[in-house]
C-alpha cells in the first residue's frame, strides 16, 4: 500500500498526533501510520512496535521500501515494551479491542511517564478504555465517532490531567460506555451504533427470557435492562430510525 494515503480510519487517528511529537504506534503491523506521519513532516521520529513476527518484518520492509529507517524503528515486542523510558512523547494504538489496549497501558504504567498524549481506537468496548483513563489519571480531550466500510470506530485522545473534567454534567456510568464528549454531539454514526447495540442487547435479553432461571442469568438481564434504558434516555424515540 502507498502510505501517502491512509483509511479515513487511521486518517482521523493521526489527526490527533501533535506535530513534532517523537511517537510509539503499538500494534503497528504494516506501519502506515507512522511511515505516513513522518512523510507528511508531521512526526520527525517513529517506533513501530509489533508482538507478531509476521507484521513485525512486514513493517520493517514497508519502512526500508519507503527509505524512512532514519526516522522509524521497528521492534519486536509486547506493548509497551518497546519504549525506552524518555523515548517517546506521543502513543497511538489503534485496530485492537478496547480490553487489549487497556491491558497494555497497565503493563507498561512505567513507560507512561515522559508520555503527553495518547491517542487509542479501540474497534469494541471503548469503554474499557474510558475506566482505565479515569482510573489512571489521564484526561479525555476528544473523542470521535467515524463509520468507514460499514464499520463504526471510536477515536480517543487523552493527556494527563483532570479525568473526571469531561465527565462534568454527565452521568458517569453512561459516559464511560458511550463518550462523554460523543454523547453531547450525538453525531450520526453515534445514534446508528448505539441503536444497533441496543437492539442486540434486547435479542440476548429475550434469549435469557427463555433459558433456565439461574442467578446468573438474573444479574446478566437486569444489566441489559439498565442498558437499555441508557439508551432510551439517549436515543429517545430516534432509534428506529437507525436500527
Ligand atoms: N494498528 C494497525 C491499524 O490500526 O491498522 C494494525 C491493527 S492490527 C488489527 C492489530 C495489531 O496489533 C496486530 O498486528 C497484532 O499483532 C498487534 N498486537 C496485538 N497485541 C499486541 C501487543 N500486546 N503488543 C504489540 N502489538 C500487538
Amino acid at each position: 500500500m502507498n502510505t501517502d494515503k491512509l483509511s479515513f480510519r487511521l486518517e482521523t487517528v493521526a489527526k490527533y498526533v501533535p506535530k513534532e511529537s517523537r511517537l510509539a504506534d503499538i500494534g503497528s503491523d504494516h506501519a502506515y501510520l507512522p511511515s505516513y506521519l513522518v512523510k507528511n513532516g508531521q512526526i520527525s521520529f517513529g517506533i513501530a512496535g509489533e508482538v507478531a513476527k509476521g507484521p513485525y518484518q512486514s513493517a520493517e520492509k514497508n519502512v526500508m521500501a519507503e527509505g524512512l529507517s532514519e526516522k522509524i524503528v521497528v521492534r519486536l515486542g509486547d506493548g509497551l515494551e518497546v519504549i525506552r523510558p524518555g523515548e517517546v512523547d506521543c502513543i497511538t494504538i489503534a485496530g485492537m479491542g478496547g480490553s487489549l489496549i487497556a491491558n497494555i497501558l497497565e503493563n507498561g504504567k512505567e513507560k507512561l511517564q515522559f508520555v503527553k498524549r495518547l491517542v487509542l481506537q479501540p474497534n469494541i468496548n471503548a469503554i474499557a478504555i474510558r475506566s482505565w483513563l479515569v482510573e489512571n489519571n489521564w484526561e479525555l480531550i476528544a473523542e470521535e465517532i467515524i463509520e468507514e466500510d460499514g464499520k463504526i470506530y471510536e477515536i480517543l485522545a487523552a493527556e494527563k490531567g483532570e479525568p473526571l473534567r469531561p465527565y462534568s454534567g454527565v452521568q458517569v456510568e453512561l459516559g464511560l460506555l458511550v463518550g462523554p464528549f460523543l454523547l453531547k454531539r450525538r453525531e450520526k454514526a453515534f445514534k446508528k451504533k448505539w441503536a444497533q447495540e441496543k437492539k442486540n442487547w434486547q435479542r440476548i435479553y429475550e434469549q435469557l427470557e427463555v433459558a433456565a432461571p439461574s442467578a446468573e442469568t438474573e444479574e446478566k438481564k437486569q444489566e441489559l435492562v439498565k442498558k437499555v434504558s441508557f439508551m432510551e434516555e439517549v436515543l429517545g424515540n430516534e432509534d428506529s430510525e437507525w436500527s
